[in-house]
């Protein structure tokens, strides 16, 4: 079978390598049907993931149908169309124990950690597996994970209808956080630097837009929100400054969700903490999320259209990895077909 693999950083390559087989009594063998391209993937493929080891198949985002079952496997069919919950935990350790495996302390993530969803077919613990709703088809389904993380931000944030919410960069992650945060019921604005998103944003259900290139963030949050400031802030931009910004920015009481993996310390004044009560919270990959995103797709309440930016065969794959770091100002989400 085919398989994608970052040998080492910068040597991305298609390979070859035998079908594996279900051995745990409570796996299940997957053909893979789609894969997302993540940007930690293209972090991984230029040695750029502090969390990958090589050489590695990447992808954390795939979908694909059930072909054999372990002997103890139950409520999964031969021939279901699932998505796999890319996350290995202990359920042992402090965080497990309190139903956040996604930051155990030996987490494995498929793709980043051990061997990902980018290869024909995979074997996986059957309790990653998320059953599709019948009408969803890959190529919807494909984009559940990446869903997965918005909805994640705004659990994180606790956020409550009638909130402002602001989230800070229309990227993947952004729009994913912004429909989650519309389902949710807030007032969600959203700044970015690039027009063309945030004109995307606003077809997804932004009911602010703001650029901050040209416009003043806090003087036209505070406008919006009756000089209060939003509720929520999401950083999804990431950089030292927008860290900064949102503590700045966010209402007493609210609730500053930070998503960046940025080793560059950013400079916050305790006071702007305290006399706000803020709270401050990261927000790593999710837990709990997928069967809330699966529903909302179930019905309806998701719209995707033009999510997906482009798809390419496995055949161009490598191809597809240049198209992303070509553009990376202009791509939603670039997804691999198995078919
Ligand atoms: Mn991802």
């Amino acid at each position: 079978m085919k398989i994608g693999v970052v040998e080492k950083p910068g040597v991305l390559k298609i390979a070859d390598r035998d079908v594996p087989k279900v051995t745990n009594p409570d796996d299940v063998l997957i053909k893979v049907k789609r894969v997302g391209i993540c940007g930690s993937d293209i972090h991984i493929y230029h040695g750029k993931n502090p969390f990958a080891t090589y050489p590695r198949v990447w992808g954390h985002e795939f979908v694909g149908e059930v072909v054999e079952i372990g002997s103890v496997v139950n409520g999964i069919q031969k021939g279901a169309h699932v998505v796999v919950e890319p996350i290995i935990y202990c359920g042992k350790c402090y965080a497990c124990r309190q139903g956040r495996g996604n930051i155990c302390e030996t987490l494995k993530v498929m793709g980043v950690h051990i061997d990902g969803g980018c290869q024909e077919y995979i074997v996986v613990p059957a309790a990653n597996v998320h059953v599709l709703p019948t009408p969803l088809s890959w190529d919807e389904a494909v984009l559940i994970e990446p869903f997965t993380i918005g909805a994640q931000a705004v659990y994180r944030g606790n956020v409550l209808p009638g909130d402002f919410v602001l989230v800070m960069g229309a990227g993947t992650i952004g729009l994913t956080a912004l429909q989650m945060a519309k389902l949710a019921g807030a007032t969600v604005i959203v700044t970015d630097l690039v027009p063309a998103k945030l004109d995307y944003a606003k077809s997804r259900g932004a009911d602010f837009t703001i650029n901050a290139k040209d416009e003043d963030l806090t003087a036209r949050v505070r406008e919006i929100t009756g000089g209060m400031g939003p509720n929520v802030t999401i950083d999804a931009v990431c950089i030292k400054t927008s860290f900064e910004q949102a503590v700045e920015i966010t209402s007493a009481a609210g609730r500053v969700v930070e998503l960046s993996f940025n080793e560059i310390k950013s400079e916050i004044a305790p006071v702007n903490i305290i006399k706000k009560e803020l709270t401050i919270c990261g927000s790593r990959l999710q837990t709990k999320r997928f069967p809330v995103v699966i529903d909302c797709l179930k019905q309806g309440k998701i719209p995707l259209e033009g999510f997906i930016t482009k798809i390419y065969p496995i055949a161009d794959m490598v191809e597809a990895f240049d198209f992303v770091d070509k553009n990376n100002a202009s791509v939603r989400k670039v997804v691999i077909s198995f078919d």
